[in-house]
Formats: structure tokens, sequence, C-alpha cells
């Protein structure tokens, strides 16, 4: 049954995040103690109103730079500024999950990643895994038969471009055999992917999966863990390290002779000027508006992505299961009844025509929980950012909907739908869905954003670029596919024409 009224506000607070802020409260700053705080960062001591270098965002890149100017690089006086709590609008609401699976051209993007997991990897190490890094994999499945081919040239492709070797399993003899996950932890687990197309081993490793898949990719350098502890880790480093972190919006950046001059601050206590030669534009969404304060236009858009968190108390999906996606474009099946009520609205008649692939599940939280995430970008067109945004009330039951064609035992939550928790936020990007990382075109600026859909997963790596972009260090491989020069490139500008899969989720 379509439910039409359901709003988000009704939706039971399920208890995943217990230190979640609301999208959208700017300076929700925080009391006593911390209020303190503020009231001494914001004051105009000469000590205080000067600094190395000022990151604008501490979201997961903000962050990510800040860690790795003040521990890596041994900058002093990096000054952190935000006027939402840390992580609270983008970064903690996403699905935390990491992949090293990307197209090209080029082998940028894998280049990008498998640094960044580096990095996740030894965090997690140095931190006895703090931030339950998890190497599950990535589970991409397809029941239509024309797309194993799509499937075969996808794995050889990104295989090539560096994300690990193919391993087939045909049910020939021959083949070599298939090595299911562990749950937790990430060392020990195979690189590369397995593909598998013989549906009995199929069916033996994956039997929630509907019996109609003929084909499953399992990404094995992929994963999910917790932003919000990888933050708080990276954070606290950087502040032992001596990173300031300042409540407050970013209300203007001085250029003078096309040179950084000073960051204008305000917040409930006043403002204040802060000089500086050096900023970082890491405002997640907000890098456009930030973009503007120095009068560079940076070419990136939104799209709103939603997620919903719901129990599923009748076992549908194990606790142990990996990251699922549907790969197919999907048709809903609707009763006569629900047919005739959608046809009715604009906005709902869509619902009745092939819908996009991607859908896609995994659970969230420990042995004890019975929580899945889910979601679905059905409908996602580019979009100004604004804070609170509207969610969709239709979005749970099109999720369950989508996702039953994958795991049957959904099926019975259509019916009846349980009580869920939709939140999201927005995938920023370019249009060809690569990140901008590297120097803007005023002396001293500098971009870690257009994160789009992968920004958990790159945070560490986007980090440690602009980070040895601000200190001048040697820039990995991969630093000009990312560049915001790389458009002033007539060839990069053809490739443009004809891109292809953007890889995005
Ligand atoms: C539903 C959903 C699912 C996702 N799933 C995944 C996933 O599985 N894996 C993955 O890798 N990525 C995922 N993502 C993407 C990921 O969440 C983002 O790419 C990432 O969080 C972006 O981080 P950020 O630091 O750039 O932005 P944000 O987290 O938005 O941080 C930007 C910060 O800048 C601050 N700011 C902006 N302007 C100013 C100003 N003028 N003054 C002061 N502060 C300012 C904001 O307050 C904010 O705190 C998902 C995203 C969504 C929405």
């Amino acid at each position: 049954m379509v439910q039409k009224e359901r709003v988000a506000g009704e939706a039971l607070r399920l208890p995943l995040r217990r230190d979640r802020h609301k999208a959208g409260d700017p300076a929700d700053l925080p009391a006593s103690s911390e209020d303190d705080q503020r009231k001494i960062y914001i004051s105009n001591s000469a000590e205080k109103s000067s600094a190395d270098v000022i990151i604008c965002g501490a979201g997961i890149a903000g962050i990510s730079a800040a860690y790795h100017l003040a521990v890596k690089q041994r900058m002093k006086r990096v000054v952190l500024v935000d006027e939402r709590p840390p992580l609270s609008l983008t970064s903690d609401k996403s699905t935390e999950c990491y992949r090293n699976l990307w197209p090209g051209p080029g082998n940028a993007m894998v280049g990008l990643m498998n640094r960044s997991i580096e990095i996740l990897e030894e965090l997690a190490r140095e931190s006895s895994n703090i931030f339950h890094l998890n190497r599950r994999g990535y589970v991409y499945v397809t029941a239509d038969p024309k797309r194993i081919s799509h499937f075969e040239r996808f794995v050889k492709e990104t295989s090539e471009l560096g994300a690990g070797p193919v391993r087939y399993h045909t049910g020939q003899r021959g083949d070599l055999s298939y090595l299911p996950h562990h749950s937790t932890g990430f060392d020990n687990e195979p690189n590369g992917v397995d593909l598998i197309l013989d549906s009995k081993i199929i069916q033996r490793h994956f039997p929630y999966l509907s019996r109609e898949i003929l084909a499953v990719i399992h990404g094995r350098r992929c994963g999910w863990l917790s932003v919000q502890q990888l933050g708080m880790y990276m954070l606290e480093r950087a502040r032992e390290n001596g990173v300031r972190l300042i409540a407050a919006r970013v209300e203007n950046i001085v250029v003078a002779d096309k040179k950084v001059q000073a960051v204008h601050l305000r917040n409930g206590s006043g403002t204040v000027t802060i000089s500086t030669q050096q900023v970082i534009n890491a405002a997640g969404p907000l890098l456009k508006e930030v973009g503007l304060m120095i009068g560079v236009d940076l070419p990136v858009f939104s799209e709103l992505h939603l997620k919903m968190a719901f129990k599923d108390p009748l076992g549908a999906v194990p606790r142990n299961a990996p990251m699922l996606i549907w790969t197919d474009p999907l048709v809903l099946s609707w009763s006569e009844e629900e047919r005739a009520m959608l046809a009715e609205s604009e906005e709902t008649r869509s619902f009745l025509e092939e819908l996009p692939s991607g859908v896609h599940t995994r659970p969230e939280g420990g042995p004890d929980s019975d929580i899945l995430l889910g979601l679905w970008a059905y409908h996602t067109p580019p979009t100004e950012p604004v804070f609170p945004f509207s969610i969709d009330p239709g979005y749970p039951e099109m999720v369950l909907r989508g996702l039953s064609t994958m795991i049957p035992g959904l099926k019975g939550y259509v019916e009846r739908l349980p009580k869920a928790t939709v939140d999201g936020g927005y995938y920023t990007k370019t249009r060809e869905n690569r990140p901008l990382i590297g120097k803007l075109p005023i002396e001293g600026a500098y971009v870690v954003g257009a994160l789009s859909g992968f920004g958990v997963m790159a945070a560490c790596g986007a980090g440690e670029l602009v980070a040895a972009h601000v200190a001048g260090s040697k820039l990995p491989h991969y630093a000009s596919a990312f560049a915001l020069e790389r458009y002033k490139d007539p060839g990069y500008q053809r490739l443009l024409e004809t891109w292809g899969d953007s890889g995005q989720l």
C-alpha cells in the first residue's frame, strides 16, 4: 500500500547514533566549558588573531586535512572552523562504506581510494580499530543475462586500474575456491574481486538473495566503518598537535592582489578577523558559497540523497552480510489500485516506469542489533542545498520495494511498513563525479571537496593530498586528475563529452 502521508518527524528514532545532530542546525554551539573555549578562541589577542592555515569546514574532509597538516606535515597554527558541531552536516549521514572499485578513464580514482584505504588501515591498526573498520566487501548482483558481459568488463577494467586480481568462479574444475568474508576486522582478507557466475555457489554463500540472480561481483577491498569515531580520532590527534577548533561561521575571506589575507569569523560571541595567507575550502555542500567568497565559481552542483534505517526482526538479511547492491534497472510491481493512485500525480507517475539501478542495503550495528540501512537514488535531480531539507515520505516504501526484488525476505515488510528513520544529505559533485582537491586560482587558497557519495572513503587520501599541496610536498600520481586546472585542458574537455560510468552509487 502506498504510504503518502508518512512524515519524517513521525518516524521512530532508532538508537543508531546517540551523538547525531539534526542536519542543518547552524551554530548549534556547544554549551558550558566549550562555550568558554569559544570565547577564548574568538579573542583578538595577537597570538590568536593569526594562523598559518584556516580550514573552513569540520566535516570528514576538513578534519582529515587538519590531521594531515598538523600530525603528518608538522604544521603549527592550523585553525579549523565550523559553524556546526564537527561531522554533523553530511559526514555522519553517510552509509560509511568504502571500496576501491572505481571506473576509469585512467587510474586516478582507484589510486586515490587505494591510498585512502591504506591510511584507514594504518589508523585502524594504531587505534586498536576504534572506528570498527571491516572488510565485508561490496556484493553487486545482476539478474539480467545481458549484463553479465558488463560485469566481466567491469572487473577486468578495475583490476587493470589497480584494484587487485580477479578470481572467476564458474563452477568449473580448476577455479580457485571462493573465500567468504569475515564479519569484523580487515586483515587477512583477499584483495581484488571475485566474479561468481555459478548459481550454486551464489546460493550457497548468499542464500538470502533472490534465486533470479545470475552473477555476483564481490569486491574485497571494501567494507564500512564508523565515521563519527574515525573523525573524532583524527580530530583528537589534530588537536593534540596544536589544531584549534573554532565554532563559528566563515563570513568572508579577504583577498588582495589575488592573495588570501584574512578570514572573518562570526558566532554568538561576536566577530573576529584572523589574518592568514592560506585557506582551505572544505565546506561540503556549501563549497560553492565559500568559493564565491574569493571570487572563484567552483564547477559543482548538488543532489539530495536519503538513507533509511529500519528494524529487521524477520532476519531477512543476516547480521554478517556484506554491502548488497542491485545493479539492474527496476520496474516495481503495484496493485491496480496503487497504479491508479500513482498515476494521478506528476510526482509519482514515474514510479510506474523503469526506475534506476543501485538500490542497496547493509546491516548496521553489532550482532545484537537488528537494524538495516537502505538506500535508493530513484529521484535525485540537481538542486540547491538548503537546510533543513524536506524528506520524501514515500522513501521507505520505495526502498523496501526495491530491496525486496534482491532480498525476497524483505517482502514481508512491504505490506506492513516498519517504522523507519530517514536522514541524508547532499552529494556535492562535479559533472564527471570526481573530487576537487588542490590549489585555487587565488594564491594561498585551496579546496578539498566535491566528494559526492564517496567522501568518507576518500577523506584520508583527500586530506593527505590537500595537505601536500599546502606544505609543498611531493604530490602523488593522481594529484593532477583532481586539480581544478584540469578543466582548462582541451583534451579533458573532450573527454568530458563522452564520459561513461561515473561510479556513483
Ligand atoms: C545518504 C548518503 C550516503 C552516503 N554514503 C557514503 C558512503 O557510504 N561512503 C562514502 O565514502 N561517502 C558517502 N556519502 C558521502 C559523504 O557523506 C560525503 O562525501 C562527505 O561526508 C562530505 O564530507 P565533507 O567534509 O566534504 O562535507 P560535510 O560533512 O558537509 O562538512 C562540511 C562542513 O563545512 C561547514 N561549513 C560550510 N560552510 C561554512 C562556513 N561558511 N563557515 C563555517 N563552516 C562551514 C559545514 O557546517 C559542515 O560541517 C554519503 C552521503 C549521503 C548524503
